[in-house]
């Protein structure tokens, strides 16, 4: 448990200092906002999505080191899923953070489930994933709107 620990709080400081893919993306097809008022985080989600997989995703946003490294290693892990991929992996992440034994798919996201028992900081993992999903929702109600549209 101790290493587990530690571990837990080198990943966090690691992408904190170090987030991967940070920052605008020119050629987004899609942007969403994010904020967690409980614990003043805020991000926006930069993703070009094509032929239904999430081909690149970036991220600006400013908040405690948690929310930070989470939305870093949410980056890491979902590029070049699909969209279908990536909300089955928000799933398994945000029930893992309820209290779940984690699914082995998480992989290096489950150095996080420490914050399943620091009960104020469940939103400030959980913003980046409720941000990706309320884009990718928002995406697949347009195609089912202009599906039906064009008939
Ligand atoms: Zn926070």
């Amino acid at each position: 448990m101790f290493m587990l620990n530690t571990l837990y709080k080198e990943m966090i400081l690691e992408h904190y200092k170090r987030p991967r893919n940070r920052g605008v993306l020119e050629e987004a097809t899609v942007i969403q906002e994010g904020t967690n008022p409980s614990c003043g985080d805020e991000l926006e989600l930069y993703l070009q999505i094509e032929g239904g997989v999430i081909c690149k995703i970036r991220f600006i946003g400013e908040g405690c080191a948690i929310s930070q490294a989470s939305t870093s290693m949410m980056t890491e892990a979902v590029r070049e899923r699909t969209v279908e991929g990536a909300l089955e992996l928000s799933q398994k992440f945000k029930a893992m953070i309820h209290g779940a034994p984690p699914a082995e798919e998480l992989g290096d996201l489950r150095l996080l489930q420490g914050v399943s028992k620091l009960h104020a900081r469940v939103k400030c993992a959980t913003l980046p994933w409720t941000t990706l999903e309320q884009v990718l929702r928002t995406l697949a109600r347009l195609e089912g709107e202009t599906k039906r549209e064009l008939g």
